[in-house]
Parts: C-alpha cells; structure tokens; sequence
C-alpha cells in the first residue's frame, strides 16, 4: 500500500531522514515512536508531500510518485492528515468543516457531501454539534471532527501526527477510541504517539526511529516485551 525506500530528506545541512526503508499493508496500524526530533513528523509528511524528499522512492498502491510531475493534491486525497493542532476553519461550522474538502476539492454535490459529512459526524459521536463553530467545542471534540474531515475525502491511508498530544488527558481516551474504532474498520494507518498504551493494543507494527533512521520494527509484543536494540530498550525504558 506504502512503500518507502532509501527516503532521504535534509533541512540545509542537516540531515534529518537517512535512509528510510519502510512497507505498509492494506489495513496495517503502524505506531512510529521515538525522541523529540528523531524525524517522525518529518517522515510523515513526506508520505504526503508536504515535505519534498531529497532521495529515494515514495510508492502508493503501486505508484512511484515523482513529486516534479504527479499533481500532489490527488496523492493528498489518499493519503489524509490529521495533526496534533487541529487546524479548523474557525469561521466554518463543524458540518461545513467537514462538508469543506469534498465540494470545493472533490466538487462533490453539495446534498452529497452533506449527506456523507453528516454519518461522519455521527461516527465520530458528533452528530449533535453540526451545527456549532469549533471555538464551542473541547479539544476532543475538535480532534475528532479534524479525523471526521479527514475521512471526508475517503483516503485510502490516514496519517496521524500525535493527535492526542495537545489534549488536556480526560480528553484522550475519547479521541483514542475514534482511532481505534477505524484501527477496527480495516482503516490503513500510520500514528506517531507517545501513546504507548495505544500502540500496544492497536498496532500490527511498532516503529522505533532514532535519530532520522529506523532502529527497529516489531510487533507490539515483541518491541515493547523485548527489544531487540540497546537503543530501543534506553527508550522504552524512559517512556513506559
Ligand atoms: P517531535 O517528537 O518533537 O515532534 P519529530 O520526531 O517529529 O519530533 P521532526 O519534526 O521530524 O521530529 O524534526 C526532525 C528534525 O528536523 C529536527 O531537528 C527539526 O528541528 C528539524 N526540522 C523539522 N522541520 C524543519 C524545517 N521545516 N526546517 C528546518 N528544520 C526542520
Ligand atoms: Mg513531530
């Protein structure tokens, strides 16, 4: 479904993905791990072009995408994004957030995407604040009406960059359990968290990254059991 290989990727001299060699299956969760700067964002959002990489093959069900020539919002229909800071329209319901992609990027018809984003809002346990601006709103509930978004555009993978990290914590466990829900859906997904508890119950994939590159890959059992790197253990260690 995702295929990177020999990912590079610098900012000036510094050189912040080193040869990065991963696969991700149809419907696999994989958790990315690791230390503040060790190049999870980054990876990331080189998996949907919102960082251009300076090597190697980014490959999306089966296509080698060439950043100069592939028009990279289609790849950004596949691949959805949700972030740590939800980035709403505050001016713009939560139904009209939602509603937003689908007509004016899809120019999906407006009863339609009406329609889809309202049984999205009511996935998410939402369905009652349709009509609300986001200012109104907690932060969990934000957090799921960005996934709700998201989902809007029907990717086929969902990228997530530590969605959970902004919460205040009684708020977590309701946004967990929207990522779990699609983790069961058979939704393909790549979450970078810190949520420990979260990757140990959903994962199929444990990736550790240090330092720009990957360390180690397990199943969850494995890695956070018994890892097989000193580097992997030092982390674990001070995380769990
Ligand atoms: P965190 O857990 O703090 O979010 P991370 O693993 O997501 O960290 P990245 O955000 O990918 O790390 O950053 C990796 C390195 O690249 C860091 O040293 C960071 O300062 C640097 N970096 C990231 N984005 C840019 C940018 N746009 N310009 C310059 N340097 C950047
Ligand atoms: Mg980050």
């Amino acid at each position: 479904m995702i295929k990177v290989e020999k990912l590079n990727k610098s900012f000036g001299d510094l050189h912040v993905l080193k040869d990065i060699d991963m696969s991700v299956n149809e419907s696999d969760v994989v958790c990315l791990i690791g230390a503040s700067g060790s190049g999870k964002s980054t990876l990331l959002r080189c998996l949907n072009f919102l960082e251009l990489k300076d090597g190697g093959r980014v490959v999306i069900e089966g296509d080698d995408i060439d950043q100069k020539t592939h028009d990279l919002n289609k790849i950004r229909e596949k691949v959805g994004m949700v972030f740590q800071h939800f980035h709403l329209f505050p001016h713009k319901t939560v139904l009209e957030n939602v509603m937003e992609a689908p007509v004016h990027v899809k120019k999906m018809d407006r009863d339609k995407a009406r329609k889809s984003a309202k049984e999205l809002l009511k996935k998410v346990g939402l369905a009652d604040k349709e009509g609300v601006y986001p200012s109104k709103l907690s932060g969990g509930q934000k957090q799921r009406v960005a996934i709700a978004r998201a989902l809007a555009m029907k990717p086929d993978i969902m990228l997530f960059d530590e969605p959970t990290s902004a919460l205040d914590p009684e708020l977590v466990g309701e946004v967990l359990a929207t990522m779990k829900q699609l983790a069961h859906e058979g939704m393909t997904m790549i979450v970078v968290t810190h949520e420990m508890g979260f990757a140990r119950e959903v994962a199929d994939w444990v990736v550790y990254m240090h330092d720009g590159r990957i360390v180690e890959v397990g199943h969850p059992g494995e890695m956070f059991g018994s890892p097989k790197e000193e580097r992997t253990k030092a982390f674990l260690d001070a995380v769990l």
